[in-house]
């Protein structure tokens, strides 16, 4: 079982991952919150990526693999993943396989921008209306080619994210229903 989550920043991928992971029994993974404890360890690696992040720019591929990718094939082997924030780009996709089922949570940029302006997480990367832009930007140019990826491989599911959390969620559980 492995389900990718696709979506810009703030369209709740943080919310109904653990969520979709605890209904599936399997792992969920963040690879924001990876790449942040490994940027915050100190680590030569940490330090390279550290930068990335701050300014709202994906880390480099081979970077965020050296992180990620233990993390994924552990969740493999026990089972499954719901990944939140990987792959973001075509070159992350190739290292999954190609049967992991895509969730787009759709949410126009506007909405998501009031969104990141008001959460509080305590998140550099959400203080600066600069920096949102930006995550907004990378994201259209660098994950939403993903979302006809997996339309194209018959593996992709688009819910409406412009709703409360708990609608979200049950819009999620009811299309992977429809498909199994
Ligand atoms: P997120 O918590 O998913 O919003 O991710 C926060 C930041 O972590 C992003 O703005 C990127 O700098 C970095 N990041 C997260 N996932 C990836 C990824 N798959 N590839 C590259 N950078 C990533």
């Amino acid at each position: 079982m492995g389900i990718v989550l696709l979506g810009p920043p703030g369209s709740g991928k943080g919310t109904q991952g653990p969520l979709l992971a605890e209904r599936l029994g399997v792992r969920h993974l963040s690879t924001g919150l990876l790449l942040r404890d490994a940027a915050s360890s100190g680590t030569d690696l940490g330090r390279k990526i550290a930068p990335y992040l701050d300014r709202g720019e994906l880390a480099p591929d081979d970077l965020t693999m050296a992180v990620v990718e233990p993390a994924v094939a552990a969740a493999r082997a026990e089972g499954g993943y719901v990944l939140d924030g990987f792959p973001r780009t075509l070159d992350q996709a190739s290292h999954l396989p190609e049967d992991d089922i895509a969730v787009h949570l759709d949410l126009p940029d506007d909405v998501a921008r009031v969104r990141l302006a008001e959460r509080d997480e305590g998140r550099s990367d959400d203080d600066d209306p600069a920096v949102i832009d930006h995550r907004l930007r990378v994201y259209h140019e660098r994950t939403a080619p993903l979302l006809e990826l997996y339309g194209s491989r018959a593996r992709l599911i688009t819910v409406d994210a412009d709703q409360p959390a708990e609608a979200v969620a049950g819009a999620i559980a009811a299309a992977l229903e429809a498909r199994s």
